[in-house]
Parts: structure tokens; C-alpha cells; sequence
């Protein structure tokens, strides 16, 4: 895990920031990464100089550079590693490493072990995907190339020889493979994984965490073998959809690579690259980490070499960069990347430019959240919940809530669940997280004895980290609940169940002149409890209209239970709001996340952010004090296709709570590029941000106070 030595490479200094000192690892001094995704005609078209003075110019700290594993773009000996057939004997490789060093670039070897061709299938059958059938798995997309499976011998013999190769003949800085592993896991039926438990289940992801994490240590190893500095990384995109168990990659990882480019599906929200931010941040204690802006047409339909809108674009690299991320603009192939379609050229280099103008102010310390929400990594990939929802959009449903409620939030890995590392936060939600173990269980438990507060929703702890349904909840106990019986859904379009009104409680506040609300679509009936806020008004008929009333206008089903213990407050829904919210729309639903997360909380937050407007709010510890992020997702594309332009927001009121023995003596707005007044009192700062475009950065300039906290200053 440890670097060796903590030198930075010679060439990295003139890219680092010029506060950074020089203890730091080299990864950690870059602000900006470039790629131009080499095609294997780029060879014959690709100007190197161009495009090394291109991310040059751009300010980029690191480029990737292509040896690839499919095809070689340099001249490989390697048995299978074919070159590609415009390189016509030049070592491509070598030009772009040597333009890029001329220009104090840092370089990353790029390499793609997921597919070969046929002559190595013939010469290898044993490297390679099987489908049941015991056919090879075969490229949709580019017949003749194949799936090769990473329990084969292809990942220790192939892969490995590639590298040495590579480290014979040029001093990368690190080695990164893409296109393994990929988003979903395996399925395989070739001969080392018919050994293994079926793949979709917590047994084989032991095995395949097992695997990973061998392969990860080989190749870091032979990275290495070249020098003490350098090190293995790869694709870790698709933010909550990440294969490996983040929480363990966390421990030896280096640098995330988030390759999470653009909206991926027509019906995605805008928050894609932010949430990628908080995953990478759940897990990496502050270690480097990226996230990819696809300049090209991301989406269900691509065109891999046609520019994107600008203020898409712009908004996904300030997702990244307000999520403690550093930007990485990416493009594919010389013919696109500078030959047709210049349009990306200016985009990614104003905003690279503009982002080198604050640099002091984008290495952060600590996230500032007051509260934790469980991503449940294992939930995420083998719970089934019984709406027609993916669990990214059960993600996207709470995500939204959150942001509705502009709170302060961090991601937080349910093996990451130690009293130690969450104390911090006032609350933690958990939505349907339904995989959690005994031990993670009772350290919720123990951070509700120390005061913690919990919200949790339907199926959360009804089953074992090996995806076993238990007879009750794993956190029954911690919340005084029971389950009654069988998850309960509507037959047809049936009306769901509604929640009756039974007592005032600051969790319905805004519910006037009505005795129900929405209730969920799905529900995991509880026993009933004493003296309940809202219990369950039956699903009924919808069709018809006839027959469209309550047959059981009343019960004693609890549609929340709320219970106070010490500080601690804590509030459990039976059904699956998040997703029905999501689905139908229903405001009732978000409003009464918001309540509640607010009533957990105590209404109180480090830092509140009051205005017109659907934002997303991140604040940090800086070098230079703090920083507040706000992201104006005000927009008609915000849940549809892409960003054309900006809608600007008006004021936003903030009030900056300051740790003890700090002041504030100055607050620039990085957008903006001006100062702003601010007023200081006790232990906050106030101030407003007179208007957001695309995004705002308060950065606030801050030293320490000479003890006397209470000291009034206006600016
Ligand atoms: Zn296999």
C-alpha cells in the first residue's frame, strides 16, 4: 500500500500545485487528467505533437497513453499481442510518451485485457468466457474479438508478460487496465469458473473479491518492478455498480478511476458524476481519485466521436470537482479527437484553464456532512426488490430526497459501519438496505446508544450479508419493531396503501386540511405499536372508479414507527417510499423524507444553504480553510437527456458553521471570480451568493482565531 519512496517523479513537479509539498505522492499533486482514446488508426492520422500541445495547453497534469492487450501500438513480441496494422513498424507508443515527457506530462500505461481474437482462442481456448453452451463468448459489437474469463490463466501468463514488456521498453508512471472488471458480474461457464459458486450469489462474489484482489497485487507488483513510485489502477466506474467490494479495494487502491463519462441512460438524473464522488469518498480516506467526462455523445446511443453539449459536459466535470474528485476530460480517437469534431477542443479547455486559476482551493481535507447514508454495495448487487426498478434507481430515488432537503451528506460503505468512523455524523439513513450482517447490525446499534440517529426503510436488515432472509429484522431491537408477515404489494393498477394521519408530529408538517397521505407500493407489515403518528389505510381497487374506496378505512398497521432514545431519534417506514416516490412522483412521499431526515437532525447542520432552486451542496476543508460547492441543477434536462444551457438561481443564503478557533477572513467566489461581504458572529460566517449559473464555489479564506471566538467582524 505504501509507495516506497515518497518522491514525485522529476517530470510531475511542474503539474503539481505549487503549495504541494514535496512528501506528497505524485497522483496527489494532479489537478487535471487528459486522454485521447487511441484508435488503431491513429497511427496513421493522429498529429502527436498536436496532440500532446493540446493537453499541454490544457494544463493537464497526466495523459493516459495506449499500449492496449487487444491490439499493440507499439511493436510487441508478445505471443497474441498483435500490432496494429497502421503502425507499419513505428513504436507509437514511444512518440506519444516522448511528446508528453517534453511537455512534463505524467503518463499512465493503458491497457484493455477483456478481449482477443480468434488465433489466440485457437492456440488458448482455456483463456476465455464460456456461455453454457461451452461457446466462447463472442463481441456483439466486433465480431472476431472474445471474451477472456479473469480466473484464467490469460490475467497471470498474457496480461503479465504485456506488462513486463512494457516496463523493458518505457517508464510509465502507472499501469491502469481497462474493461476489466466489468460492471456486472461474470458469468462464466469455461472450465476454472464451472468450480465455482453460481455467479450471481454472495458466495461467488467471495471468490471473485478473492480473485481481484490477487490479480490487483500481481500487477501492482510488476508495476513496481519498474520503480517504487509507480502502481496498478483500474476501471472502477459505474459509481454504487462497482463489482470489487469497494470497501476492500479502499484499503489497497491508490487511485480510484471513476469511469462514469455521461448519463447513460435517456431517463438518467443530471447527479451521475456527484454521486461517483461520494462512492469514491466513502471508501478512500482522502486517496486520489477521478472521474471521466466523456467529451464525446455518452448516452443509451452513442457516437463515440461526436461532441456532447457544452453545458452537459461542463456540469458532469463540476460534479467531479465539487465532489472532491479531480476532472478528466476524455475524447476518442485522433479522427474525432482532432481531425472532424473540434467542438470539445474549447469546452474542456476553458473549463481545464479556469479550474488551474483556483487550484489551492480543490485539495481538500474532510467532507463537512452531518449525516451518513448507507450505499449497501451488497444490496446493490444481489438484493431483487419487487418493484420494476433498478437498484441505481432505488439510489436516484433517496438521492433525490437528499438533495431536495439540501442536506449535508457523505456515502458511507456498510463495512464501513465502525463507531469510530461514523460518530461524526448526526444521523444515518438507511434506504431498504437489506443486506446487512449480525456485526453490522449491532454497531448500528451501538451508535444509537451513543446518541446516533437512524432512518430506515421496508426490507433494511431482513437479510444476512449472504442474502439469507431472516424470520425478523436484523434491527428489530434497535428500532422496537416486528415484522407481521410477507411483503405486501397492489395487485394490478390497484390503488397502493395510503397512511392516515392518527397525532401531529413535525414529520407531517405541510400535510394541512387532509387525514391521509401516499403510502408506498410495497410494505413490510409491522406489528403494532403503541400511540402511532400514521398507520396503513389498505390498498384498494383503482378500475372501476365504482369500487374505488377503502374496504378497511382504518387499522393499527404502523405506516412509521418513531421512537426516541436518549439523543437518539429514530424512524422506520415499512414501505418502500424511495422507489415509489420515484416512479409516481407522489411529493408527499419527499416531503416526508425531508421532514423526517430534518426531525432526526434536530433540524441542525454545519452549514445551511437558503434559496430558490434544486441544488446539490458539497462543503469541504481546504488547504487555504473551506469550500462550499453549489451546483444549480435548475434545469428542464435534470431528469432527461442532457443540459442545453443554464438556468441561473438567485440568492443563496449561507450560514457557515466554523470549527473552534477558526475565523474566516475573507470569502472568494471561484465562478464568479469576485470577493463577496460577509458578516461574522460567534462560531458561523453568513453570506450571500448573489446568483449560481452553472456552479459556484465559496471559498473561504481562514486562519486561526487567537482565541477569541467571540469576535464580531464585518466585511
Ligand atoms: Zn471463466
Amino acid at each position: 500500500m505504501a509507495l516506497g519512496s515518497p518522491a514525485a517523479p522529476a517530470h510531475a513537479v511542474s503539474s503539481a500545485s505549487d503549495q504541494a509539498p514535496a512528501d506528497v505522492a505524485w497522483q496527489k499533486t494532479l489537478r487535471r487528467i487528459g486522454q485521447t482514446n487511441f484508435t488503431e488508426h491513429d497511427p496513421a492520422v493522429l498529429d502527436v505533437e498536436a496532440w500532446a500541445d493540446y493537453w499541454a495547453g490544457a494544463k493537464a497534469g497526466a495523459v493516459f497513453i495506449s499500449i492496449t492487450g487487444i491490439l499493440a501500438f507499439y511493436p510487441s513480441n508478445v505471443p497474441f499481442h498483435r500490432r496494429g496494422k497502421y503502425l507499419n513498424g513505428r513504436d507509437f507508443t514511444g512518440e506519444l510518451l516522448e511528446a508528453a515527457r517534453k511537455r512534463n506530462l505524467c503518463a499512465v500505461a493503458r491497457y484493455s485485457p477483456d478481449l482477443n481474437w480468434g488465433d489466440a482462442l485457437a492456440a488458448h481456448p482455456e483463456w476465455f468466457m464460456r456461455k453454457e453452451s461451452g461457446e466462447p463468448l463472442e463481441s456483439e459489437e466486433a465480431p472476431g474479438l472474445y471474451s477472456t474469463c479473469m480466473f484464467s490463466t490469460y490475467m497471470t501468463d498474457y496480461f503479465p508478460a504485456v506488462m513486463r514488456e512494457v516496463n523493458s521498453r518505457y517508464d510509465m508512471d502507472a499501469h491502469y487496465t481497462n474493461g476489466w472488471p466489468s460492471f456486472m458480474l461474470p458469468v462464466c461457464y469455461c472450465d476454472a469458473c464451472r468450480q465455482l459458486p453460481p455467479s450471481r450469489t454472495s458466495a461467488y462474489w467471495d471468490k471473485f473479491n478473492e480473485r481481484f484482489t490477487y490479480l490487483w497485487k500481481l500487477y501492482d507488483s510488476l508495476a513496481k518492478e519498474k520503480k517504487a513510485t509507480s502502481f496498478y489502477i483500474n476501471n472502477m466506474g459505474g459509481g454504487v455498480h462497482a463489482t470489487p467490494n469497494l470497501a476492500m479495494l479502499g484499503e489497497f487502491c491508490e487511485w480510484f478511476q471513476g469511469d462514469n463519462q455521461g448519463r447513460n441512460r435517456s431517463d438518467a438524473p443530471v447527479w451521475g458524476a456527484a454521486q461517483q464522488g461520494r462512492v469514491c469518498n466513502a471508501v478512500l480516506d482522502g486517496k486520489m481519485a477521478t472521474n471521466l467526462t466523456g467529451a464525446y455523445t455518452t448516452g443509451p446511443i452513442r457516437w463515440r466521436e461526436v461532441t456532447k453539449a457544452a453545458a452537459e459536459a461542463v456540469i458532469w466535470t463540476s460534479q467531479t470537482l465539487a465532489s472532491g474528485l479531480v476532472p478528466y476530460y476524455h475524447v476518442v480517437g485522433g479522427e474525432g479527437g482532432l481531425g472532424e469534431d473540434l467542438r470539445w477542443e474549447k469546452i474542456g479547455r476553458d473549463y481545464f484553464l479556469w479550474t488551474a486559476r483556483h487550484d489551492a482551493h480543490w485539495v481538500n481535507k474532510n467532507t463537512i456532512a452531518n449525516i451518513g447514508v448507507v450505499m449497501g454495495q451488497r444490496t446493490q448487487l444481489f438484493y431483487e426488490p419487487p418493484h420494476d426498478i433498478s437498484m441505481q434507481q432505488y439510489m436516484d430515488a433517496i438521492y433525490s430526497a437528499l438533495l431536495e432537503g439540501r442536506f449535508l451528506f457523505d456515502f458511507v460503505h456498510e463495512d464501513r459501519l465502525q463507531l469510530e468512523r461514523i460518530k461524526k455524523y448526526a444521523a444515518i439513513i438507511l434506504p431498504n438496505i437489506a443486506l446487512l450482517s449480525d456485526d453490522q447490525c449491532r454497531q448500528l446499534g451501538e451508535y444509537v446508544m451513543q446518541g446516533g440517529s437512524l432512518v430506515a426503510t421496508f426490507e433494511t436488515s431482513m437479510y444476512t450479508e449472504q442474502n439469507e432472509r431472516r424470520a425478523d429484522f436484523g434491527l428489530a431491537d434497535v428500532f422496537g419493531i416486528h415484522a407481521a408477515g410477507p411483503v405486501i404489494g397492489r395487485p394490478g393498477n390497484a390503488n397502493p396503501y395510503m397512511a392516515r394521519i392518527e397525532r401531529p408530529h413535525p414529520i407531517l408538517d405541510g400535510f394541512n386540511d387532509t387525514h391521509w397521505i401516499a403510502g408506498a407500493e410495497f410494505r413490510l407489515p409491522l406489528k403494532p405499536v403503541e400511540n402511532p403518528v400514521l398507520t396503513v389505510v389498505p390498498g384498494y381497487t383503482a378500475y372501476p372508479p365504482e369500487l374505488s374506496y377503502p374496504l378497511i378505512p382504518r387499522t393499527d398497521e404502523p405506516a412509521v414507527v418513531l421512537r426516541e432514545r436518549g439523543s437518539s431519534r429514530l424512524a422506520w417506514f415499512p414501505g418502500d417510499i424511495e422507489p415509489t416516490m420515484w416512479l409516481s412522483g407522489q411529493t408527499d412521499l419527499s416531503r416526508l423524507l425531508v421532514n423526517t431526515i430534518q426531525w432526526v437532525t434536530r433540524g441542525e447542520t454545519p452549514i445551511s444553504v437558503e434559496g430558490k432552486g434544486l441544488v446539490e451542496i458539497f462543503a469541504w476543508e481546504t488547504e487555504p480553510g473551506f469550500a462550499l460547492h453549489v451546483l444549480n441543477y435548475t434545469n428542464p434536462n435534470t431528469y432527461h437527456g442532457w443540459f442545453q444551457e443554464f438556468y441561473p438561481i438567485g440568492a443563496q443564503k449561507v450560514r457557515f458553521k466554523l470549527p473552534p478557533g477558526r475565523i474566516v477572513t475573507r470569502i472568494e467566489l471561484l465562478r464568479a471570480e469576485r470577493d463577496i461581504p460577509f458578516h461574522a458572529e460567534g462560531d458561523a460566517v453568513e453570506f450571500t451568493i448573489p446568483s449560481v449559473a452553472d456552479y459556484e464555489v465559496a471559498a473561504l479564506y481562514s486562519a486561526k482565531s487567537n482565541g477569541s471566538t467571540g469576535s464580531r467582524v464585518d466585511r
